[in-house]
């Protein structure tokens, strides 16, 4: 399988060429087709295996063919437990939106906040975030998730240890369901909060883990 086979937007492709990868791993083979068709994602595999492009792609390619919902609001906003898993990920969504029209911001805990609330008055199309810092701005009226098409909770596993599970609740409220695609990700789905919580966020889940060679 190759990464052409997915129906991926030429320049999509043309970047991953660039970055050197010749085949998607198991889980990009799995959770891109599977994103790409509309689903909501409870997806698994080990650290290291590619998740990040498993759902970077799919997301810029949803955009590139739908309308917005609304000019203003974000329409993909991605959470991550800490701080460098949210710089990484930032990272390599920029590899692949440097030349499209789409915006990518990072919002971190522990930065200044002043700055962050003029980030998100530029109307960004996505939001890179950890969630305490991201709620907290949501809170105060600093953006609005009206127009959200694509919620991604990387590392699920790990937020919901760090207890930002009032967070991850406070953000999924605030955005519309009718209109939106989960996709969640996780290191393990034998996490009995993990699988509560999907039960609570995504809408008839389609499961995929990648088990792990022993
Ligand atoms: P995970 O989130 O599952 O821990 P990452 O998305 O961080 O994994 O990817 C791990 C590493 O593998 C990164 O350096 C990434 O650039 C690289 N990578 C991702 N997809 C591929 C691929 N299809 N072929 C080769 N390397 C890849
Ligand atoms: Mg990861």
């Amino acid at each position: 399988m190759q990464f052409s086979d997915f129906g991926l937007d030429r320049c999509l492709i043309d970047t991953v060429n660039h970055l050197g990868f010749s085949e998607p791993t198991q889980i990009q083979q799995q959770a891109i087709p599977a994103a790409m068709a509309g689903h909501d994602l409870i997806a698994s595999s080990k650290t290291g295996s590619g998740k990040t492009l498993a759902f970077i792609l799919p997301a810029i390619q949803r955009l590139t063919k739908n309308r917005a919902l609304s000019k203003r609001d974000p329409r993909v906003v991605i959470l991550t437990p800490t701080r460098e898993l949210a710089k990484q990920v930032f990272s390599q969504l920029r590899l692949f939106t440097a030349n499209t029209q789409f915006k990518a911001v990072l919002i971190l805990g522990g930065e200044n906040f002043n700055d962050q609330v003029k980030v998100l008055e530029k109307d960004p199309h996505f939001i890179v975030a950890t969630p305490g810092r991201l709620a907290d701005h949501l809170k105060q009226g600093h953006f609005y998730l009206n127009g959200l098409e694509l919620l991604i909770l990387d590392e699920a596993d790990r937020m919901l240890d760090l207890g930002f599970s009032k967070q991850l609740t406070q953000i999924n409220n605030a955005a519309d369901h009718r209109k939106r695609q989960t996709l969640l990700f996780s290191a393990t789905l034998d996490h009995a909060q993990v699988n509560d919580f999907a039960k609570e966020l995504l809408k008839k889940p389609k499961r995929i883990a990648i088990a792990s060679a022993h």
